[in-house]
């Protein structure tokens, strides 16, 4: 289990990036749901022990993630936001080196694990091509087999499907899926819809604080029966909003749709929807 207790962080020129964020994490896959700028990146930079916090400790099981680095690191697979490959090194030969670097030492070893991770992530026809070839869902697929070495027990994924086209996030999601479930997974990210196929638990972080906590599931029936919609002419949204409770506005078939919560039916045109996690995440960071 992944303890995060009391974590804050300020950074030199005053952005209060984290603010007394507390947090346990069971094994599974956990989403950590936020807006850009929300502080998620330095949450996961921190678990992954690239940088401190001014404040509060993380445990993972015994391992107390700011004093021993490096007994963190040997259970840590780690895929960052910004992810560079060498652009002229193949990805059998960019694994092989990594895998030596995990410590990795017997040739044959090595040689099966990196096949079988190639293998995993669908790049074994492509496995001699450069990093530097690769489209952007084909790098953050190596960047999953990079993370895969050495068996970790805590794997951070910053980002991972942002800049993908639907069809590579699809396949991605597809092999976060299949990775062991006796592990801590963690997601980072903004896509609401990442979260609501692949994590059992999950957290909302909005301004460096965590403002939601929960299973995607339980959070969403929680509002079941209290999202209601209504067309509006886009030069009324500002009315609504002052009127209701407003979830979120947004285009559906190039016009104007307003989402509000009342636990009664609110008339005047409103139509009831089914609650989904982008009402709760928009009830959430606004
Ligand atoms: P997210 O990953 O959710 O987009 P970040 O953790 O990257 O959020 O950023 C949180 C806040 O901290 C933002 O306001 C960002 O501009 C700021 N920030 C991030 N890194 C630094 C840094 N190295 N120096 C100063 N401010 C930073």
């Amino acid at each position: 289990m992944l303890r995060i207790s009391n974590l804050s962080k300020t950074y030199p020129n005053g952005v209060k990036a984290l603010t007394d964020v507390t947090l346990n994490i069971s094994n599974g896959m956990f989403g950590l749901l936020g807006p850009n700028g929300a502080g998620k990146s330095t949450l996961m930079r921190t678990i992954a022990t690239l940088q401190d916090a001014d404040s509060g400790t993380i445990m993972f099981g015994d391992i107390d993630v700011a004093k021993q680095k490096q007994e963190l690191r040997k259970v840590l697979g780690y895929l960052p936001q910004e992810f560079g490959v060498y652009p002229k090194v193949s990805a059998e030969e960019m694994l092989h080196y990594i895998a030596r670097l995990k410590g990795v030492a017997n040739d044959k070893e090595r040689k099966e694990l990196v096949k079988a991770l190639l293998e995993q992530v669908n790049l074994y026809n492509h496995r001699n091509k450069s990093l530097g070839g690769y489209s952007g869902g084909m790098k953050q697929r190596f960047g999953i087999a990079q993370a895969l070495i050495g068996n970790p027990k805590l794997i951070i994924v910053d980002e991972p499907t942002a800049g993908l086209d639907p069809a590579e996030r699809l396949r991605f999601n597809n092999l976060l899926s299949e990775i062991g479930e006796n592990i801590v997974i963690i997601l980072s990210t903004h896509l609401v819809d990442d979260v609501s196929e692949l994590c059992e638990d999950m957290a909302i972080i909005a301004g460096g604080k965590v403002v939601q906590r929960g299973n995607p599931e339980d959070l969403v029936l929680g509002l079941e029966n209290k999202v209601w919609s209504k067309r509006v002419g886009k030069d009324e949204v500002s009315r609504y909003q002052s009127e209701y409770k407003l979830i979120l506005a947004k285009l559906s078939g190039g016009s104007m749709k307003v989402f509000i919560n009342s636990d009664t039916d609110p008339g005047n045109g409103f139509k009831p929807e089914h609650a989904t996690l982008e009402d709760i995440y928009f009830s959430n960071i606004s």
